[in-house]
């Protein structure tokens, strides 16, 4: 089974993703996650990806594929893909590979939200830097005074993404407009199921919105 999550930066990906890992035992694969892990190793990927990451651009496609292709391996396992796929060409190459697996995409989970609310969500949004925990920050120094809640986590440091800058938060905002949106209509056209999920509402709301489609 494979689930695919679609979304603005901001809609709230990362943080249905694991409540449906934690309800549903779905192996998570996000593109986003592993890249910050490359940058902090300073791997050769990671040192190329930073700088289409900082400026809130898309790490081309050759890099993408490559490294999601090798975590695709278990296709035979529910899978929740979270990143992936950012463009119609990356949707394409992710389709040739489910169909030499003799697999096809279960579920695609369409989170919308509206602009101004996207911006204010990352305004005051931080991250573990070790599991990629997401953290909405009460107040600015609140970061200060927190670690990470989770307890298989063994960093603990939270801090602010370099891309959560209002700079890279318009550019990544615009750029799912242009290239990641065609990929709901992509998928609609080929009559994948898709459902376009309200992801305005509260965490558990739009929780209890998506468990009803999850079928496992
Ligand atoms: P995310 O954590 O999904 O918001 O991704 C953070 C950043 O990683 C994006 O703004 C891109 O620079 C990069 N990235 C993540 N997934 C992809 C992808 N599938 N294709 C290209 N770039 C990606």
């Amino acid at each position: 089974m494979n689930v695919i999550l679609l979304g603005p930066p901001g809609a709230g990906k990362g943080t249905q993703a694991r409540k449906m890992v934690d309800s549903y035992h779905f192996e998570y694969i996000s593109t986003g996650d592993m890249l910050r892990k490359e940058v902090l190793s300073e791997s050769q990927l990671g040192k190329i990806a930073k700088s289409f990451m900082n400026k809130g651009d898309l790490v081309p496609d050759n890099y993408i594929i490559e490294m999601i292709v090798t975590s695709l391996g278990k296709l035979d396992v529910t899978n929740l893909i979270d990143g992936f796929p950012r463009n119609i060409s990356q949707a394409k190459s992710l389709d040739k590979k489910l169909i030499e697996h003799k697999q096809e995409i279960s579920l695609v989970l369409h989170m919308y939200v509206e602009d101004q609310e996207l911006i204010n969500r990352l305004s005051n949004r931080a991250v573990c830097i070790s599991c990629q925990m997401p953290y909405k920050l009460k107040f600015p120094d609140e970061i200060n005074e927190i670690t990470c809640i989770n307890s298989s986590c063994d960093n603990g440091n939270i801090k602010i993404r370099e891309d959560d800058n209002p700079e890279s938060v318009t550019r990544r905002i615009s750029i799912y407009k242009e290239e990641t949106f065609p990929v709901v209509e992509y998928y609609k056209s080929l009559d994948v199921n898709l459902v376009d999920i309200n992801a305005e509402g509260t965490e558990d709301e739009i929780f209890q919105e998506i468990s009803k489609f999850i079928v496992v």
